[in-house]
């Protein structure tokens, strides 16, 4: 029986792509009919960039911006460190077109507009009937499947949007700057086409009192770190939200038999820049060892050896910035130690396969 993937986002079509290549002919299920915007910071980590190359898709040359230095900021105070591996900037919209098209032309079925609608009992319900696999790979992103629920995140939202601002283009090419503000915080970085990507995490709290985007947006604009993005000019109608992320989720092997792959996996929090990493590394793990013959348990288990530190890490290095005090102090310690950022970054990676002990 063939592979069933639920979800064409970079897990499922990195599976899919390497399940195809085994010659183990499998289907895949997307519900959107084509690529889209998606909320995403777009930084993407060095192992996400190998990933893809590794699956025949090269992001250089489909317009991605080279991305070589971090900032941190917390009101006016800064660190700053040469990233310690290469990394690029490339919109979901082109991305996932590319991965999309990657892995129709690569696998036996891939249905576009199907959605599933509940997993359980080793099926998968779709408005068009029930489907059955030997292996089921759930890639639904950062939305849950009605049979499959994760733990509900905080109270926060997640808001992108795209600004034309040529000055502070200019001023960050080759930046991704990370801007910590009281209730949340906002990566910046340029985009292919000129642009720079704007996303954030806001307390659900402040974003109510202030009553919306625009509130929000004004107070982002007072943040020294952001303040020159005042003269730029909005490129989304309006922001693309999501609410109630799971960050710190890391699923265990279950006993069901079902492949939790990307973000189903592992969450870590956004501004470490990694869930790309995670889900390529996901579903490239899960093609090779479901071509190995082995189970879902043990994936799942060498995928919680690969991520349980990155996520645990970047966790705690959260929980700290949300205190005044704690990011003001952790930046002055990372702005004097030199490579401390450096190690900071390099940790909160997908960890190298090759530098850890197969999981029990
Ligand atoms: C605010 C924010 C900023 C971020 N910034 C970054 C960043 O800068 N760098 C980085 O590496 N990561 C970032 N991430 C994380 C990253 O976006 C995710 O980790 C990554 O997209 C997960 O990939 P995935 O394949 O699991 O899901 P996705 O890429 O979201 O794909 C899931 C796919 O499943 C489909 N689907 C969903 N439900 C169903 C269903 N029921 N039936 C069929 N199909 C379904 C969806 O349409 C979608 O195409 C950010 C996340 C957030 C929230």
């Amino acid at each position: 029986m063939q592979p069933l993937i639920i979800g064409g986002g970079l897990a499922g079509c990195a599976a899919a792509i390497d399940l195809a290549r085994a010659g183990l002919r499998p289907c895949l299920i997307e519900r959107n009919p084509d690529p889209h915007d998606k909320i995403c910071g777009e930084f993407l980590s060095g192992e996400a960039v190998a990933a893809l190359v590794g699956l025949g898709v090269a992001p250089l040359a489909l317009g991605a911006v080279p991305i070589t230095r971090v900032e941190l900021w917390a009101g006016r105070r800064q660190a700053a460190a040469r990233l310690p591996f290469p990394a690029l900037s490339l919109s979901r919209r082109v991305l996932d077109a590319a991965l999309v098209a990657k892995a129709a032309s690569s696998v036996a079925e891939f249905h576009h507009g199907v959605t599933a609608l509940h997993i359980g009992g080793g099926r998968v319900r779709t408005p068009g009937g029930d489907l059955r696999a030997a292996a089921i790979m759930l890639a639904s992103g950062k939305h849950d499947v009605r049979g499959q629920p994760r733990p509900p995140g905080p109270d926060q939202i997640g808001l992108k949007q795209y600004f034309a601002a040529p000055r502070l283009h200019r001023e960050l090419a080759g930046t991704v700057r990370v801007v910590f503000f009281d209730g949340g915080y906002a990566g910046l970085q340029p985009v292919e086409g000129g642009r720079l990507n704007l996303c954030l995490i806001a307390d659900g709290p402040l974003y109510r009192d202030l009553g919306g985007w625009p509130a929000l947006l004004a107070l982002l604009l007072r943040e020294p770190g952001l303040a020159a993005l005042g003269e730029g000019e909005a490129l989304l109608a309006r922001p693309l939200a999501i609410a109630r992320v799971p960050y710190g989720h890391l699923a265990r092997p279950a006993g069901d038999g079902l492949w939790r792959l990307g973000d189903q996996a592992a969450v870590i929090p956004s501004f470490c820049g990694d869930g790309m990493g995670i889900a390529l590394t996901s579903g490239r793990l899960a093609a090779e060892l479901l071509a190995a013959g082995a189970g879902a348990d043990r994936f799942q288990a060498e995928l919680l050896a690969r991520t349980r530190r990155p996520v645990g890490l970047a966790m705690a290095a959260l929980r700290l910035a949300r205190f005044p005090l704690g990011r003001l102090a952790a930046l002055a310690g990372l702005a004097a130690i030199p490579g401390a950022l450096g190690l900071l970054a390099r940790l909160t990676r997908v960890a190298d396969p090759n530098a850890l002990a197969p999981a029990a």
